[in-house]
């Protein structure tokens, strides 16, 4: 640590001492003091027991070691093979070619190794982005920290949907309940109090702990920290934190199974060719076997495993700079598919910096001026400031009360904490000229209900120093209007409710596009310290509503239109009023906005009814998040990929359902988070469209790799093959083929994973779920291309003998060919569907263009210098013999651009 802070007493801490503690049986403010800790620590306390006690988290088990790596490289079957090659080429003394083998499988090996290092760090980096936070209160005040510098003696305050983030000594309860069936298997949630238990206490049992890794299921606490990292209770029984990325995605399982079979058709031939070879070529046996060997390292993709791995990986760091970060790797593949999004609304499709703007109370409408959270602006009435009213004065004082939020200013700017909408509404008060700061000490809070999506609203009770005691409540305004028998007068007097010329008002300011916010107070008997939900359902007066204005978020205009080219459907799921909701979805550019269905709505319908609707309308209002579910489940059931948004605890189920789980990453809490598949940094809907449009890129790469790889085995194979069945000698030797294969095709096959988005990829409708790889169109591909390499093969070899009469020159010009060729089909392969002879298309990546000219330079040295010469029987060439592979690369490209052009005609044909 730098410049140490100074040292405390306070801070000093005995590591020891912490871990025998019964923590269970000690009275809350007794764990304070012995945790030194009777005031929230400072930032340097906290530091300085950091530095002693050590970070709050539990040993990592190793992704796999370096060794278990290297293991798993070897630990593969066309390792086996060549080195069974190496063996038999050596015994027949072929030692160049046993040591050139020998070097690939050294080199393969190193290359995997490299590269799932490469990966796996990659993962690595973006698992730290995702590091759990916990919420501290430290002496300035309330921060959000990572979980793991949390130390002995820092006060935690718990959420729902919260992980806790150490064993934690609970000193402040509110409904809180903890699921803790990761420590005990007890699945049902536990209350939680703050009354010391026995020390004997069974784990389950001491309600006064809530322990780390457990899951904060309903209501609010807050405590002091006992223990961290190995020391806490779920340290001891796992020790070790077992990181589960892997890196299989159902593509990469689809290879290993295609290189198994392939792997198996190798084998058979290769048996076949060598014993028909014995019975009927009078080839000789050291011949044959050579061929064998040729064969297999021709037929067998050396370099498309590390190929197809880089360009997972490289996807997902992609996904990363765009604010969405992948937790498993599999979603990858599907974000390209996706052809639902599920979105919530507030601060995903619209910015969340709210404003009060209009509010109403005692029969008169209020206009509020002023920009964002600044506190310049007033409450006006007919345009000019609003003359002192009783009942918004009150008003004021609940929506300044019935607030967890805060702004401070910094550098002349507000910065918020907490809920937006609460911050406007602090706003909203200051500027009714109420002091907001005074009012907080005069009424200080005894008890609140914290604001639920499934309840709609928040409570808070107050008293103030003279024996008064008051709740105020805020929420939906429907929800409130319910529980108002009263309203306030313009002069502050309760008088009975006029529950339809309310109803007017609220809609009328929804279909403006304002969330409309109900504001209201209930007297409550003296001596009254405790609020219970169902005893406010009745009884209370209403102050007013305000209407708050969350402008949508422009770059979300732009994603949803691209979403909609795109053939992708957006629909917008919020807990807001239904006229808020239409009025904002049109503003977004949703598609059927005429139509909105509330969360009472879907509950009245049955599954086939909800199908269809959920198919047709796009905005759904005033949902809770069981709703979600059931929509997710009725739009895979008209065979959507459905992509879903969510933040709360509540949202897991449906985030776990949907093909794609998307959490929020600010607001969304850490059930949410664990639930979900893609975590957006930013909560922003644009960052969910880039997603897809790079899980669409990605999976055209692979597909690319994969058709630039095969045709390359395929065109070698089949030459062997054919030139052992017509007699001829062979016109590539297996160790060309593996110097083509490892090292040529891989460095070109590279610049695949690198490849950016096609124009068109968001102009196309999302592809089938369950499309296969190698299907149709590249399996066409595939076979058309590995032809044309035959032929440019047995072409240069018979062109070459033909003019120069020489094996060694031929072979080395058909190798030279199909180097030629294979760049030259590089630039057809990277425009699957599109012309490729474009200026975009040549110049377009330079990374393309660096690899052309390293795999020139390589080519080069291969037929020119005198070492390659020897190692691989090649010889120097004569401009003419090079004139004539230029041309055959040309030649390839030409006829795939007509194949292109032959397909796009008969696609349009096809209409
Ligand atoms: P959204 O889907 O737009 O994020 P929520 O589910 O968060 O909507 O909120 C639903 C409704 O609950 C809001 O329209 C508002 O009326 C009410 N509400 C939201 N936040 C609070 C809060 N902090 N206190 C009281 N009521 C709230
Ligand atoms: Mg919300």
């Amino acid at each position: 640590m730098t410049g140490s802070p100074p040292s405390s007493d306070s801070a000093a801490l005995e590591p020891g001492s912490l871990l025998s503690e019964h923590w269970q049986a000690v009275p809350a403010a007794e764990a304070r003091e012995r945790l030194k800790a009777e005031h929230p620590l400072s930032n340097a306390e906290a530091a300085e027991r950091l530095a002693t006690l050590g970070y709050n988290r539990l040993p990592e088990a190793a992704a796999s070691g370096p060794l278990a790596r290297l293991g798993r490289q070897l630990k593969n079957f066309l390792i086996y093979m060549l080195m069974t090659a190496v063996v038999i080429t050596g015994a027949l003394g072929h030692w160049v070619d046993a040591g050139v083998i020998l070097a690939v499988v050294v080199i393969q090996t190193l290359v995997g190794f490299l590269q799932e290092g490469r990966a796996e760090q990659a993962l690595s980096a973006i698992r730290h982005m995702l590091a759990p936070k916990a919420r501290v209160v430290r002496k300035d005040g309330q921060h959000q920290v990572d979980a793991a510098e949390l130390v002995p003696g820092d006060t935690i305050l718990l959420e729902p949907g919260d992980r806790v983030p150490a064993d934690i000594r609970l000193e402040k309860c509110h409904n809180l309940k903890i699921e803790e069936a990761i420590l005990t298997g007890e699945s049902e949630a536990v209350d939680k109090t703050t009354e010391p238990v026995e020390a004997e206490a069974a784990l389950g049992d001491q309600t006064c702990m809530a322990f780390s890794g457990t899951m904060v299921a309903t209501g609010t606490g807050r405590g002091v920290v006992v223990r961290t990292g190995a020391s806490t209770e779920i340290g001891r029984i796992s020790g070790l934190l077992a990181s589960t990325t892997t890196l299989k995605t159902p593509l990469l399982e689809q290879m290993d199974r295609f290189a198994r079979v392939l792997s198996i058709i190798v084998i058979l031939t290769g048996v076949a060719i060598f014993f028909g070879g014995l019975a009927f070529s009078g080839l000789e046996f050291r011949e044959l076997f050579m061929a064998v060997v040729g064969l297999t390292v021709a037929a067998i993709p050396e370099g498309l495993p590390a190929i197809l791995t880089i360009t997972l990986a490289i996807g997902v760091r992609q996904m990363a700079r765009r604010k969405a970060v992948v937790r498993r790797m599999p979603v990858i593949e599907t974000l390209g598919a996706v052809s639902v999004i599920c979105s919530d609304k507030t601060g995903t499709l619209t910015r969340n910096e709210m404003m009060v703007t209009a509010a109403v109370a005692g029969g008169q409408r209020f206009d509020v001026t002023g920009e964002g959270y600044s506190f310049e602006g007033a409450v006006c009435r007919n345009d000019a400031p609003a003359d002192a009213s009783p009942v918004l004065a009150e008003m004021a004082r609940a929506a300044a009360l019935c607030n967890d939020a805060s702004i401070s200013h910094r550098d002349g700017r507000a910065v918020i904490h907490g809920d937006p909408m609460e911050a406007a509404l602090k706003v909203f008060a200051s500027k009714a000229e109420f002091d907001v700061e005074a009012s907080a000490r005069d009424w200080p809070r005894v008890d609140e209900v914290p604001f639920d999506t499934n309840i709609r609203f928040m409570a808070t009770l107050h008293h103030d120093h003279h024996g008064h005691e008051v709740a105020y409540l805020k929420g939906a305004p429907e929800r409130i209007l319910r529980m108002c028998s009263h309203q306030l007068s313009d002069t502050g007097e309760p008088v009975e409710l006029d529950h339809p010329a309310w109803d007017g008002i609220i809609a009328g300011m929804a279909s403006e596009g304002l969330r409309v916010l109900a504001i209201a107070r209930r007297p409550v008997a003296a001596g009254r310290r405790e609020l219970v939900v169902e005893e406010l359902e009745q009884g209370a007066e209403l102050l007013g509503v305000v209407g708050l204005l969350d402008p949508p978020r422009q770059e979300a205009i732009r994603a949803i239109e691209e979403c909609h080219s795109a053939g992708i459907r957006v629909k917008m799921i919020t807990g807001d009023h239904a006229l808020t909701a239409g009025a904002i979805a049109r503003k977004l550019g949703l598609r059927n906005t005429d139509k909105v269905l509330t969360g009472k709505d879907l509950d009245a319908m049955d599954e086939q009814q909800l199908q269809q609707a959920a198919g047709e309308v796009d905005v759904f209002a005033r949902t809770s998040p069981e709703h979600k579910l059931r929509l997710v489940a009725a739009l895979q059931a008209l065979h959507g990929v459905v992509a879903m948004t969510g933040d709360g605890v509540n949202d897991a189920p449906a985030l776990k359902r949907a093909d794609v789980g998307i959490a929020m990453g600010v607001k969304g809490s850490e059930a949410a988070r664990e639930a979900s598949s893609v975590v957006l940094l930013d909560d922003n809907f644009a960052s969910i469209v880039a997603a897809v449009r790079e899980g669409r890129t990605v999976y055209t790469n692979l597909r690319k790799g994969i058709a630039f790889m095969l045709p390359i085995n395929g065109g070698e194979s089949i030459s062997l093959i054919t030139a052992l069945l017509l007699g001829l000698a062979l016109p590539i030797s297996a160790l060309q083929i593996l110097w083509v294969n490892m090292v040529s095709s891989v460095v070109l096959a590279m610049t695949l994973a690198f490849e950016p988005p096609e124009p068109g990829v968001m102009a196309q409708p999302p592809r089938p779920r369950d499309e296969s790889l190698l299907r149709g169109f590249v399996v066409w591909r595939v076979v058309f291309v590995s032809l044309l390499f035959l032929a440019g093969i047995f072409g240069a070899w018979f062109w070459a003998m033909y003019n120069y009469d020489d094996a060694v020159v031929a072979s080395t010009l058909a190798v030279n060919t199909l180097v030629a060729m294979e760049v030259f089909y590089l630039f057809a392969v990277r425009y699957l569907d599109t012309p490729s002879i474009t200026l975009r298309g040549v110049l377009g990546t330079p990374v393309v263009l660096l690899a052309v000219f390293a795999v020139i330079v390589l080519q080069s040295l291969f037929t020119w210098v005198p070492w390659f010469q020897d190692t691989f029987a090649s010889t120097a060439l004569s401009p003419e013999a090079l004139g004539f592979a230029v041309l055959a690369g040309v030649a390839v490209l030409v006829l795939l651009e007509l194949e292109t052009a032959i397909r796009r005609r008969f696609r349009a044909a096809r209409g």
